[in-house]
């Protein structure tokens, strides 16, 4: 496989099994793609990245197409899937693996229950692509050379397990389907897991989550037995009084191709409703003009955009980060340029497992310290979550500070503190 070979195999490119048969995942595999630009530094480099990283390597030759080689370490789709050792940074000290403590919040393997009427299905831990910045890489794809994952299956036995919590939770309404990624199941499976959810009266709402729109776009198209099991999915669901919505990932605008256009217009025509969750990275759409050009884009898809994370804590994507106060100012930046309803809202998700916040809605935020607390009345109404900057967007003596144990602790305990004497002020 070369760069050179996908352009006289233009059949076999628009082909989603192809497509998934040539994922890279191995360095060897990618120094062979790289060609003529595989210097071996640059493959040392990417060696180094890997050894930290934890998500293992998979990248599709539709997305190893859309990178520009001649400016490989800043291109904001390599930054996305490949890592490379100098880039990265020490990770903050408040970094937990599962950071959002979603295994604390799950009453069977693989169900997520945090808000009172909603939870995250997790079916498979497999995905197209493997994203460095994933939330779920304790879980999501092959063990690394720094974690050994935590399996989540796609096997009947466990979601029978789930289907059977949901039964006798009705106060469940909503179910979000990720994982890893519906884009890895098969028809069959995917069938199943969707019409398996429509038996339980009490589901209102189901939502498939996916990267794959935005990687292998191409399976619309080609694996017409996967899109046929998805359309059923919604039709059934229309027919029921059941919304059946697509959750795509976009974070760039070129990452909208013509295969993407192709694709989106299909389900449009379809039937099937799609919003777009992106996730704020410094070097990727950290510039409000490139998060304009994204929200247009998919605007112009019908794909609604929907929410903007800020990254979570996840090692090795320090650098990724970025700060509470750049998201404001790229939210209010976009916030006007297009109808509201297609206007993301910027969240960060809190660590310790508050859920999501409006990026706006902190009760106390120091721009010195880097920490930002959020109040979460709906999922734990007594707790307070501090969500930190990325290191890199502090002083050189907040830095050090955040190394030192004793003054980190001082500064979290100043933090709530504010916060709290702020809450007592509006009570
Ligand atoms: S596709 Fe989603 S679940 Fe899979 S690695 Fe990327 S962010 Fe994680």
């Amino acid at each position: 496989m070369s760069r050179i070979a996908h352009e006289t195999m233009r059949h076999e490119f628009a082909d989603a099994a192809w497509q998934d048969h040539h994922a890279v995942t191995r360095v060897d595999q990618l120094r062979e793609w790289m060609g003529a630009d595989a210097d071996g530094n640059l493959i040392r480099d990417v060696e180094r990245g890997l050894a930290r990283a934890p998500m293992a390597l998979r990248i599709t030759p539709y997305l190893l197409n859309l990178i520009d080689w001649s400016n490989f370490l800043e291109d904001p789709i390599r930054k996305q899937f490949i890592p490379v050792g100098s880039e990265l940074l020490p990770s903050h000290p408040l970094l937990k693996m599962d950071s959002l403590h979603e295994r604390k919040s799950s009453p069977v393997d693989g169900l997520v229950h945090r808000y009172k009427d909603k939870v995250l299905l997790l079916a498979t831990d497999r995905c197209p692509v493997y994203c460095r910045f994933c939330t779920r890489s304790y879980s999501v794809g092959l063990d690394t050379q720094s974690v050994l994952k935590k399996k989540v299956s796609p096997f009947q036995s466990r979601w029978d397990t789930i289907l059977a919590y949901l039964r006798v939770t009705p106060v469940i309404a909503d179910v979000v389907v990720s994982g890893g990624d519906c884009f890895r199941l098969k028809p069959s499976r995917l069938l199943a897991i969707g019409m398996g959810l429509l038996s339980i009266p009490s589901i209102r709402r189901i939502r498939f989550a996916t990267k794959g729109l935005a990687v292998l776009p191409m399976k619309i198209t080609s694996d017409h037995k996967w899109t046929d099991a998805l359309v059923n999915i919604s039709d059934a669901g229309r027919d029921q009084g059941v919304e059946i919505s697509f959750h795509t990932h976009f974070n760039h605008p070129r990452e909208i191709t013509d295969y993407t256009i192709a694709a989106a217009e299909l389900l449009f025509k379809r039937g099937i409703r799609m919003r777009n969750q992106s996730v704020l990275m410094a070097g990727v759409n950290d510039d409000p003009e490139v998060m304009k050009q994204l929200v247009k884009k998919l605007s112009d898809l019908h794909i609604q955009p929907y929410y903007v994370y800020t990254c979570d804590l996840v090692d090795g994507i320090e650098h990724m980060r970025c700060s509470v106060r750049l998201a404001c100012q790229i939210e209010k930046a976009v916030r006007g340029i297009t109808a509201g309803y297609n206007t993301p809202l910027f969240v960060v998700d809190t660590p310790g497992g508050g859920g999501k916040r409006d990026v706006h809605s902190f009760e106390h935020y120091n721009t010195q310290t880097g920490l930002a607390v959020y109040r979460a009345l709906s999922v734990r109404p007594d707790q307070l979550f501090t969500y930190p900057d990325p290191l890199q967007s502090l002083s050189p003596d907040a830095q050090a500070a955040w190394v030192d144990p004793w003054r980190a602790k001082g500064m979290l305990r100043e933090a709530v503190r504010a916060a709290r004497v702020k809450l007592m002020g509006l009570e």
